[in-house]
Protein backbone atom coordinates (compact mmCIF):
# COMPACT_ATOMS: atom_id res chain seq x y z
CA UNK A 1 0.00 0.00 0.00
CA UNK A 2 1.42 3.80 -0.59
CA UNK A 3 0.03 5.91 1.19
CA UNK A 4 -0.38 9.71 0.42
CA UNK A 5 0.76 12.68 1.61
CA UNK A 6 -2.18 13.44 3.70
CA UNK A 7 -2.22 10.34 5.34
CA UNK A 8 1.35 10.42 6.82
CA UNK A 9 1.85 9.88 10.16
CA UNK A 10 4.17 11.63 12.38
CA UNK A 11 6.88 10.05 13.23
CA UNK A 12 7.42 11.70 16.17
CA UNK A 13 4.15 10.17 17.26
CA UNK A 14 5.44 6.89 17.77
CA UNK A 15 6.78 8.10 21.23
CA UNK A 16 3.29 9.02 22.49
CA UNK A 17 1.55 5.79 21.03
CA UNK A 18 3.88 3.52 22.57
CA UNK A 19 4.07 5.61 25.83
CA UNK A 20 -0.08 5.59 25.49
CA UNK A 21 -2.29 5.22 22.67
CA UNK A 22 -4.88 7.16 24.52
CA UNK A 23 -2.38 10.28 24.75
CA UNK A 24 -1.59 9.41 21.15
CA UNK A 25 -4.89 9.68 20.11
CA UNK A 26 -5.61 12.95 22.28
CA UNK A 27 -2.44 14.71 20.92
CA UNK A 28 -2.66 13.39 17.04
CA UNK A 29 -6.49 13.00 17.03
CA UNK A 30 -8.42 15.31 18.94
CA UNK A 31 -5.38 17.89 18.82
CA UNK A 32 -4.56 18.53 22.57
CA UNK A 33 -1.79 19.50 23.88
CA UNK A 34 -0.69 20.93 27.14
CA UNK A 35 2.84 21.56 27.75
CA UNK A 36 4.52 20.87 31.06
CA UNK A 37 8.23 20.70 32.33
CA UNK A 38 9.30 17.70 30.83
CA UNK A 39 7.61 18.40 27.00
CA UNK A 40 8.81 21.82 27.52
CA UNK A 41 12.72 20.16 28.15
CA UNK A 42 12.50 17.99 25.55
CA UNK A 43 11.37 20.27 23.03
CA UNK A 44 14.14 22.61 23.35
CA UNK A 45 16.26 19.68 23.13
CA UNK A 46 14.94 19.41 19.72
CA UNK A 47 15.43 22.70 18.66
CA UNK A 48 19.23 23.24 19.60
CA UNK A 49 19.90 19.85 17.83
CA UNK A 50 17.31 20.65 14.77
CA UNK A 51 19.63 22.73 12.84
CA UNK A 52 17.58 21.76 9.58
CA UNK A 53 20.02 21.59 6.73
CA UNK A 54 22.88 21.55 8.55
CA UNK A 55 25.71 19.66 7.63
CA UNK A 56 28.93 19.28 7.17
CA UNK A 57 32.06 16.52 6.75
CA UNK A 58 35.19 15.97 9.87
CA UNK A 59 37.31 13.25 8.63
CA UNK A 60 35.45 10.30 7.13
CA UNK A 61 31.87 11.27 8.59
CA UNK A 62 29.05 13.84 7.03
CA UNK A 63 26.85 15.17 9.83
CA UNK A 64 23.01 15.80 8.25
CA UNK A 65 21.12 17.95 10.86
CA UNK A 66 17.05 17.84 10.92
CA UNK A 67 16.88 15.77 7.73
CA UNK A 68 13.79 15.43 6.42
CA UNK A 69 12.54 11.73 6.04
CA UNK A 70 9.11 9.97 4.56
CA UNK A 71 8.02 6.87 3.71
CA UNK A 72 5.28 6.37 1.65
CA UNK A 73 5.00 2.43 2.33
CA UNK A 74 4.79 2.99 5.65
CA UNK A 75 2.87 6.48 5.76
CA UNK A 76 4.87 7.89 7.89
CA UNK A 77 7.12 11.69 7.93
CA UNK A 78 9.03 13.81 10.16
CA UNK A 79 12.56 14.94 10.56
CA UNK A 80 16.45 13.13 12.01
CA UNK A 81 17.90 15.19 14.41
CA UNK A 82 21.05 13.81 13.37
CA UNK A 83 22.19 11.28 10.44
CA UNK A 84 25.88 10.55 10.05
CA UNK A 85 27.74 9.36 7.16
CA UNK A 86 30.67 6.86 8.22
CA UNK A 87 32.36 6.08 4.85
CA UNK A 88 32.43 2.56 3.97
CA UNK A 89 33.03 0.43 1.04
CA UNK A 90 29.48 -0.96 0.56
CA UNK A 91 27.65 2.41 1.59
CA UNK A 92 25.65 4.60 0.17
CA UNK A 93 27.10 6.57 -2.56
CA UNK A 94 27.51 10.33 -2.18
CA UNK A 95 28.95 11.87 -5.24
CA UNK A 96 29.67 15.67 -3.86
CA UNK A 97 31.51 13.75 -0.85
CA UNK A 98 33.07 11.39 -3.41
CA UNK A 99 33.17 7.83 -2.13
CA UNK A 100 30.10 5.43 -0.51
CA UNK A 101 28.50 6.16 2.81
CA UNK A 102 27.24 3.97 6.02
CA UNK A 103 24.18 5.34 7.11
CA UNK A 104 23.62 6.15 10.75
CA UNK A 105 20.75 7.72 12.60
CA UNK A 106 20.99 9.40 16.06
CA UNK A 107 18.40 10.60 17.60
CA UNK A 108 18.49 12.78 21.13
CA UNK A 109 16.73 12.32 23.74
CA UNK A 110 15.78 14.28 27.85
CA UNK A 111 16.38 12.70 30.43
CA UNK A 112 18.30 9.23 30.13
CA UNK A 113 17.18 5.60 28.89
CA UNK A 114 13.60 4.68 29.12
CA UNK A 115 11.99 1.18 30.50
CA UNK A 116 9.43 1.07 27.87
CA UNK A 117 10.64 0.87 23.73
CA UNK A 118 8.63 4.20 22.75
CA UNK A 119 12.19 5.70 21.67
CA UNK A 120 13.76 2.77 20.20
CA UNK A 121 10.57 2.53 18.02
CA UNK A 122 11.06 6.25 16.37
CA UNK A 123 14.08 5.63 15.73
CA UNK A 124 13.53 2.31 14.29
CA UNK A 125 10.77 4.08 11.81
CA UNK A 126 13.27 6.80 10.93
CA UNK A 127 15.91 3.98 10.22
CA UNK A 128 13.28 2.50 7.74
CA UNK A 129 12.36 5.70 6.35
CA UNK A 130 16.13 6.05 5.40
CA UNK A 131 16.17 2.85 3.97
CA UNK A 132 13.16 3.50 1.43
CA UNK A 133 14.81 6.93 0.60
CA UNK A 134 18.30 5.91 0.21
CA UNK A 135 17.95 2.41 -1.00
CA UNK A 136 20.22 0.65 2.20
CA UNK A 137 20.31 -1.01 4.93
CA UNK A 138 20.78 0.22 8.31
CA UNK A 139 21.30 -1.97 11.14
CA UNK A 140 22.27 -0.06 14.16
CA UNK A 141 21.60 3.58 15.17
CA UNK A 142 21.96 5.67 18.32
CA UNK A 143 19.77 7.27 20.69
CA UNK A 144 21.35 9.95 22.65
CA UNK A 145 20.26 11.21 26.32
CA UNK A 146 20.84 14.47 27.76
CA UNK A 147 21.59 13.18 31.48
CA UNK A 148 23.61 10.69 31.42
CA UNK A 149 25.50 12.45 28.18
CA UNK A 150 25.91 8.95 26.76
CA UNK A 151 24.91 7.49 23.63
CA UNK A 152 23.17 4.05 23.18
CA UNK A 153 23.55 1.81 20.08
CA UNK A 154 20.66 0.37 19.37
CA UNK A 155 20.60 -2.92 17.19
CA UNK A 156 17.69 -2.25 14.37
CA UNK A 157 16.88 -5.80 13.74
CA UNK A 158 14.06 -7.41 11.68
CA UNK A 159 12.09 -8.24 15.04
CA UNK A 160 11.82 -4.37 15.87
CA UNK A 161 11.40 -3.29 12.33
CA UNK A 162 8.41 -6.12 12.18
CA UNK A 163 7.07 -4.87 15.41
CA UNK A 164 7.23 -1.10 14.01
CA UNK A 165 5.20 -1.93 10.96
CA UNK A 166 2.62 -3.61 13.43
CA UNK A 167 2.31 -0.36 15.61
CA UNK A 168 2.34 1.87 12.34
CA UNK A 169 -0.98 -0.19 11.52
CA UNK A 170 -2.49 0.18 14.19
CA UNK A 171 -2.25 4.14 14.45
CA UNK A 172 -3.13 4.10 11.22
CA UNK A 173 -6.39 2.09 11.91
CA UNK A 174 -7.64 4.27 14.80
CA UNK A 175 -6.67 7.78 13.35
CA UNK A 176 -8.79 6.24 9.69
CA UNK A 177 -11.57 5.36 12.77
CA UNK A 178 -11.04 8.86 14.63
CA UNK A 179 -11.32 6.83 17.59
CA UNK A 180 -9.51 8.05 20.96
CA UNK A 181 -8.95 4.88 23.49
CA UNK A 182 -10.65 4.78 26.33
CA UNK A 183 -8.40 6.15 29.65
CA UNK A 184 -7.07 3.47 31.85
CA UNK A 185 -4.58 4.61 34.91
CA UNK A 186 -1.42 3.30 35.01
CA UNK A 187 2.06 4.36 36.39
CA UNK A 188 2.87 5.86 32.72
CA UNK A 189 0.35 8.58 33.85
CA UNK A 190 2.01 10.07 36.71
CA UNK A 191 4.43 11.11 33.90
CA UNK A 192 1.97 11.81 31.75
CA UNK A 193 1.73 15.48 30.08
CA UNK A 194 -2.17 15.16 29.44
CA UNK A 195 -3.22 13.92 32.73
CA UNK A 196 -4.94 16.90 33.41
CA UNK A 197 -7.20 16.91 30.09
CA UNK A 198 -7.36 12.91 30.24
CA UNK A 199 -7.85 11.98 34.11
CA UNK A 200 -10.88 13.95 34.75
CA UNK A 201 -12.80 11.78 32.37
CA UNK A 202 -11.45 8.88 33.90
CA UNK A 203 -12.57 10.29 37.30
CA UNK A 204 -15.98 10.69 36.01
CA UNK A 205 -16.45 7.61 34.15
CA UNK A 206 -15.43 5.52 37.65
CA UNK A 207 -17.97 7.74 39.53
CA UNK A 208 -20.63 7.47 36.64
CA UNK A 209 -19.57 3.52 37.51
CA UNK A 210 -19.77 4.14 41.08
CA UNK A 211 -22.91 5.67 40.82
CA UNK A 212 -24.32 2.21 38.53
CA UNK A 213 -23.47 -0.20 41.00
CA UNK A 214 -24.73 1.68 43.95
CA UNK A 215 -28.01 2.08 42.39
CA UNK A 216 -28.27 -1.50 41.53
CA UNK A 217 -27.22 -2.62 45.00
CA UNK A 218 -30.36 -0.15 46.40
CA UNK A 219 -32.45 -2.44 44.05
S1 LIG B 1 -3.22 10.28 31.84
FE1 LIG B 1 -2.75 8.11 31.63
S2 LIG B 1 -4.43 7.22 30.38
FE2 LIG B 1 -4.48 9.45 30.15
S3 LIG B 1 -3.33 9.87 28.31
FE3 LIG B 1 -1.92 10.08 30.04
S4 LIG B 1 -0.96 8.09 30.29
FE4 LIG B 1 -2.76 7.82 28.97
Amino acid sequence: MIYSEDEHLMISGIQHFVFCRRQWALIHIEQQWEENLLTADGRIIHENVHDSGFHEKRKDIIYTRGMAVASPTLGVSGECDLVEFHKSDKGVPIFRYGGTFDVIPVEYKRGKAKEDESDIMQLTVQAMCLEEMLCCDIPYGFLYYNETHHREKIILDDVKKQKAVKILHEMHDLRQKGYTPKAKRTKSCNACSLKEICLPALEKSKNVADYISKYMEDF
